[in-house]
């Protein structure tokens, strides 16, 4: 029998029915290709069965045994499947155990008594019995395929309706014996090997003799993805480099002017990023350039030094801020310092245009673009930069924030037709491994150290009968004119009703703590309402601020030295750390508040993180391993590349060595025109994300 392509369809195979091709589309699964690399969801050693418990437990087993007695009945709305099953090896030395499915009556078709059965689930105490609740299960039958079944490690694939696991097990058998598996070719060039993946890898994957064997597979593929990965980031941090960047070398006159007349010197930590990001503008090359560095390190002017250099070459800059206030802070900074210069600064966000007053009541200059000083620096939201105005000759953008942009948005602004060179800047601490991979085409400058001379920040967790001392404690330091923040969680989905929720609050801290003044910022306020809010705040005209983690990122207010966070287990570590980088801005000593409700409370420990260190990068690892990376980024967060059977924390190692391994081969060819790298070409075109094209 001759072998099939990988690529045939699985219409075309007669031991496909027309019923299982249509549920096989549903689960994605088109051609032999696809269900060789369906790859197990877990593995179930059926050889040696966990012995039936005796115990609830949390963690599941994998039992067989021989169904005794099955029954069916309604209770109320619900039907109840249930049967006995029993451990024949065992006999009367365990008992036997009781699964049950609810409304689900397609099971009990399945299942008859005196059928072998094996079920996978978690064991719970129900009425002094133990019970599983919709266990996963398979029935065995004695015939010739059973080999594949049972008596062995035995693959569960993800299956669905209409494919069943065991379907899907032998679908899976049988692709792997009749498809060309040579033509399957290996994505990371290993001068030692063949071209095509190691051909047993695959049997080792879904059929393994011992789950080593599945682990030693395992990372081959994985270390093959995460090269496809890291190729295609690299790949595509070249093509940015050279599309059309311009040199803009600056003059460096106006910018000498600004650092003359900061109050303070700039750090080292600062120098050095600020001359990566100048020479790299100074270059024919297009920057496209990520700027980590934790909370309060100083981005800020960082990226005023880049806007002035494009600025000084004749180009417009513009900063995006993802939200409205810390556009609108930036901005105000920014004319402090430019005004006086003579420098022009311009706000454009979607509420409120140049020209509406601002802090003072004034009116901020207008300068067109066309005005003698050259192109202005613009300030604005993310999402002006998508709208229909138009930048004329715009050589810079600044992204502050990145972590609340999303990486396909990035990929619109570099697809802009006047190529402008790119500054993401990040507070969010993230491990090194995500930077990898989500960051993996930018170049990295990190702000190491912050200015010296910041007061202290303690922290510190409290439960909530300490309230009163708390209260206390907040009246005495507004009184001797400190400001405090009180934050609240915001959970997305609700952020209604979180929004009410810090509404009734704020109603109570103000007749808490009067006479003091009490304000209350969160999401749901129209523009111009938080504004106001945030400008009195600013000024010193409201004390104590009651927000949503609307102010997480960014806000910058120098005599805020209290931070009281409610409920503080319901945060993610990193959030708090970030929420925490709004105080200790100034001189003064501050205080951080965890405000949770006991000992009770299951996230205690993780709580203590947050006393112990203020590095906002051990504070990421530990939350990468307390929550997983995809809680880190949040939701906003998009375009992490399919991962396979590939973990970041745990194949971090593979993850390094596969971007060495991409950068290596872009160096040697960087247009991949080796006719050996014909199926890299042919892998980077089948993923290059899709993307519309902004003009510019
Ligand atoms: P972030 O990195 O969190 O955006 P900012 O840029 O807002 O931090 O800076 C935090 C504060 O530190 C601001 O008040 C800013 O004026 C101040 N700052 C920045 N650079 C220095 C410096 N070299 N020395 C002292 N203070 C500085
Ligand atoms: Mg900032």
């Amino acid at each position: 029998m001759s072998l099939l392509p990988p690529d045939t369809t699985l219409d075309t195979l007669d031991w496909v029915t027309r019923q299982r091709w249509t549920a096989l589309q549903r689960l994605g699964l088109l051609t032999l290709e696809d269900l060789v690399r369906h790859y197990p969801r877990r593995y179930e050693d059926r050889r040696k069965f966990d012995r039936f418990p005796d115990y609830a437990s949390e963690s599941s087993v994998c039992l067989f045994g021989v169904v005794k007695k099955t029954s069916y009945r309604r209770f109320g709305p619900r039907r109840i499947f249930e049967l006995t099953l029993e451990d024949e090896e065992a006999g009367v030395l365990s008992s036997p155990l009781v699964c049950r499915w609810y409304n689900m009556p397609w099971v009990q078709k399945m299942i008859a008594t005196e059928n072998r059965l094996v079920v996978f689930g978690k064991p719970r105490l129900r009425s002094r019995q133990i019970v599983m609740e919709h266990p996963e299960f398979e029935v065995i039958e004695d015939d010739a395929e059973a080999s594949m079944h049972f008596d062995r490690i035995t693959p569960v694939h993800p299956a669905g309706d209409g494919v069943p696991v065991k379907v899907l097990r032998e679908y899976i058998h049988r692709a792997l014996d009749v498809t060309d598996l040579a033509a399957i070719p290996r994505l990371w060039p290993d001068p030692a090997d063949t071209n095509p993946l190691p051909l047993d890898i695959w049997r080792s994957i879904h059929f393994p003799q011992s789950l080593e064997e599945a682990e030693i597979a395992r990372v081959q593929l994985v270390r093959d993805v995460f090269f496809g990965v890291q190729l295609q980031l690299a790949y595509r941090r070249s093509r940015v480099k050279n599309s059309g960047g311009l040199a803009r070398p600056g003059t460096g006159h106006l910018w000498k002017k600004v650092e003359d007349a900061l109050p303070f010197d700039l750090t080292p930590s600062q120098q050095e990023v600020m001359a990566e990001i100048s020479a790299d503008m100074a270059s024919p090359h297009r920057m496209n350039r990520l700027l980590q560095g934790d909370v309060g390190s100083g981005k800020t002017l960082v990226a005023l030094r880049a806007m002035i250099q494009a600025h000084e070459s004749g180009h417009q800059a513009v900063l995006m801020a993802p939200t409205q206030i810390l556009a609108e802070q930036h901005y105000l900074n920014f004319r402090r310092i430019l005004d006086p210069l003579g420098i022009p600064v311009t706000l454009r966000t979607a509420a409120r245009q140049e020209g509406t007053p601002d802090a003072d009541g004034t009116l901020p200059g207008l300068f067109s673009e066309s005005a003698p000083q050259g192109p202005p620096l613009v300030v604005g939201t993310h999402a002006v930069l998508f709208e229909k105005t138009t930048f004329e000759n715009l050589g810079l953008v600044v992204i502050d924030e990145q972590h609340k942009f999303g990486v396909l948005q990035r990929s619109r602004l570099i697809a802009r037709a006047d190529a402008p060179d790119v500054l993401v800047m990040t507070a969010t601490p993230i491990p090194r491994t995500i930077t990898q991979t989500l960051y993996g085409d930018l170049d990295v400058s990190i702000l190491k150290a912050p200015p010296a001379g910041r007061g202290k920040i303690l922290t510190a967790l409290r439960d909530t009968s300490k309230l009163p001392d708390i209260i206390a404690f907040i009246r005495t330091e507004t009184t001797a004119g400190r400001q405090a923040y009180i934050v609240y969680p915001l959970i997305e989905e609700s952020e209604k009703l979180v929004a009410k929720a810090a509404s009734a609050e704020y109603e109570k801290w103000r007749e808490l703590l009067a006479p003091a003044t009490v304000g209350l910022v969160h999401g749901r306020l129209d523009a111009e309402s938080k504004d106001a809010v945030m400008r009195d705040f600013r000024s010193g005209r409201i004390s104590v601020l009651v927000a949503t983690t609307v102010i997480e990122v960014g806000v910058d207010v120098p005599n805020a030295t209290i931070m009281l966070i409610e409920d503080a287990a319901r945060f993610g570590l990193s959030q708090m750390h970030q929420l925490r980088g709004r105080i200790g801005r100034g001189a003064a000593k501050s205080y951080c508040i965890l405000l949770h409700s006991g000992a009770a409370d299951a996230n205690l420990e993780k709580l203590q993180v947050l006393e112990k260190t203020s590095n906002g990068f051990d504070i990421a690892e530990a939350d990468l391993l307390l929550r997983g990376p995809g809680d880190i980024l949040g939701t906003e967060q998009t375009g992490m590349p399919a991962l396979g059977l590939g973990d970041l924390l745990r194949d971090a190692e593979i993850m390094t060595e596969a971007r060495r391994a991409a950068q290596d081969l872009l160096l040697r060819d960087p247009e991949l025109l080796d006719p050996e790298h014909s199926h890299l070409r042919a892998y980077l075109a089948k993923n290059e994300p899709q993307q519309d094209s902004v003009s510019g």
